[in-house]
């Protein structure tokens, strides 16, 4: 389906304590990456603002957190209903703003969907748990939550990403801030909207735009008791050291340069569509896209699969927009520097056209580019489109010295009909995420989301059972009521 792409420009403003509340900061206007048209103006809050809205949040995620989580549980579920009905409004939105095809928009969707569907099954899953530890003596788990919790989100999941950890953080007994990305903030509109319709009491969520200064103020909010940050590497360094340094907990997500291990006994058909739709996805901008092809002995038939399914995409309908003009005239560069280092190209993304009508969009189609050098800007950058490097190698120990050479750790998959050698992928990789014929190895629910080295700063994972104990403490009770008779070594 094409985008529908706003045809007013739509007010963005800060949901806080339940009301849309226009911040008084500098604002700014948000283009369709599809055709640079206004869509819509940002109104940021200032620091009194913030502290308005984050003291509302710490007073309501009182009764909150008293609530029964089966409760709370509800809320979520009619929140669900709400999205699942207004799934196309809201990914159109979500894709005229970042960029994606209404496709993509719709599958990011889903998969946070997934995410508040995990998040629902708490109430049957996680019971904590009690024994009789000594006689008449008992030792009980109890989760409880932080209070307020805070997340900062990229552009390129609008909703995916704040749907990894709104709908865990809610059951969890948490307030919710939500800092999106300044690039992507009008589809917080429709989710705000949502969880207010589905019945979430005033306060608990809330959504605070802007840049370093938004986030500088919620991380240091003496309310604010953990962060997460999903976002490129050099941020969430910055973000991860700033909320430390306060004692606070934070888990901060970085960026990516994922490689595919391709080996000559890989069903060719399996590793065209695989690879050519890991790089393409999204135009390439996803942290879990293929960034890099190690190309093992002859696998040429291969490669002219990937160029086949590639170079078939059309703009704008097959393959969306890159996100501002300056990322596009960035990649259009970046080839040209890998092409003087003596790259071949074999598929130039320079060249293809944009859809007719969106000649003001940000396009560049898919790039192939051959003869790659290890240690290179096209191995190592985080180039963040819709350009895959091939580097040749000799045999599969030299490709998993290139692939953990990389500073990054978030995906890398291996193509092959071998268990054995893919088992050796599996091990070798230095990733948090690894796929064996599957070219984006995003784990499925209730399997954790979350890469390893520079990838992610902080421990735990984003989503899944693993990311349980860092929206939430777990209280150890243990109780006796009447004095034993039997005493040893702990009475
Ligand atoms: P970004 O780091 O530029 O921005 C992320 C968020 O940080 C945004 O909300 C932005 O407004 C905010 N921000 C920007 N500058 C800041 C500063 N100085 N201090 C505090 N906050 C600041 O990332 P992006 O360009 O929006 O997203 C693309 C990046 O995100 C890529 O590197 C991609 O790999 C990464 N990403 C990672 C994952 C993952 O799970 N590892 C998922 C999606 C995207």
């Amino acid at each position: 389906m094409t985008v529908k792409i706003p045809d007013q420009v739509i007010s963005c403003s800060n949901f806080i304590n339940g009301a849309w509340v226009k911040g008084e900061g500098q604002s700014h206007s948000i283009v369709s990456p599809y055709n640079g048209k206004k869509i819509g103006e940002v109104f940021p809050p200032t620091i009194d603002q913030i502290k308005i809205a984050i003291k509302a949040a710490s007073a309501a995620q009182v009764e909150w957190g008293r609530t029964p989580l089966k409760e709370r549980a509800r809320v979520l579920f009619n929140f669900r209903n709400i999205l699942l009905r207004d799934l196309d409004k809201i990914s159109h939105l979500k894709s005229s703003e970042s960029g994606k095809t209404f496709e993509e928009g719709k599958a990011g969707l889903m998969k946070g969907l997934e995410v508040l569907e995990f998040a629902l099954s708490l109430q049957n899953m996680d019971v904590g748990g009690r024994m009789e530890v000594s006689r008449g003596v008992s030792c009980e788990y109890r989760r409880i939550p932080l209070g307020v919790v805070a997340n900062i989100t990229p552009f390129n999941f609008p909703a995916m990403v704040p749907m990894w950890t709104i709908p865990i953080c809610l059951a969890l007994g948490n307030a919710y801030i939500w800092k999106p990305s300044d690039k992507t903030p009008l589809t917080s509109i429709e989710i705000a909207n949502a969880l207010k319709e589905a019945g979430l009491p005033d306060g608990l969520f809330t959504v605070l735009h802007g840049g370093a200064e938004t986030v500088d103020a919620i991380i240091e909010s003496p309310e604010v008791k953990a962060v997460g940050f999903v976002g490129s590497t050099k941020i969430a360094k910055l973000v991860y050291t700033k909320t430390t340094s306060l004692g606070k907990r934070a888990l901060c997500m970085g960026g990516a340069k994922n490689h595919i291990v391709l080996l000559p006994d890989a069903n060719p058909d399996l590793a065209g569509v695989g690879i050519s739709d890991s790089f393409t996805g999204c135009a390439g901008q996803r942290c879990m896209a293929a960034s890099v092809l190690l190309a093992v002995g002859d696998v040429d038939k291969h490669i002219a699969k990937i160029f086949d399914r590639a170079s078939s995409l059309k703009l704008g309908k097959d393959m969306g927009a890159i996100i501002t003009r300056a990322q596009r005239d960035f990649l259009v560069e970046a080839i040209g520097r890998a092409e003087k280092a003596g790259a071949k190209i074999l598929l130039d993304g320079r060249k293809a056209k944009a859809p007719e009508g969106m000649e003001e969009g940000n396009w560049i189609g898919p790039t192939i580019l051959d003869n790659i050098q290890a240690g290179s800007e096209a191995q190592a950058v985080e180039l963040f489109g819709p350009i895959l490097s091939i580097i040749r190698c000799k045999d599969i120990t030299e490709a998993m010295s290139i692939q953990n050479s990389s500073e990054y750790g978030n995906a890398c998959s291996v193509f092959t009909n071998s268990g054995t050698l893919s088992e050796r992928v599996i091990r070798e990789a230095k990733a948090g995420m690894v796929g064996v014929n599957v070219g984006v190895p995003v784990p499925r629910e209730p399997f954790s989301f979350g890469g390893i080295a520079a990838s992610k700063f902080g421990s735990g994972d984003i989503t899944g059972e693993h990311s349980l104990d860092f929206w939430s403490d777990v209280k150890k009770v243990t109780v006796k009521w009447e004095k034993q008779n039997d005493s040893n070594w702990m009475s």
